[in-house]
């Protein structure tokens, strides 16, 4: 198992597709809770670290490169 490193603002892709579409995921709030917008309908979503982690296929964009 490799571990995921993803930070705040990381565009991310996740195992399921929004309903609307999209795929594309921004994290707004890192910490115990994730917190994780869509970008294609602004949708945000609230998920415990773990569970983030498990439903959290890739990270797309770094924020940080
Ligand atoms: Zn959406």
């Amino acid at each position: 198992m490799s571990e995921q490193r993803f930070d705040l603002n990381d565009i991310v892709e996740m195992k399921k597709p929004h309903p609307c579409g999209s795929n594309e995921w921004k994290i707004i709030r890192m910490g115990a809770d994730i917190r994780i917008k869509c970008v294609g309908c602004g949708h945000s979503v609230m998920l415990p670290r773990n569970e983030f982690t498990k439903k959290m296929k890739r990270v797309l964009r770094s924020a940080s490169e």
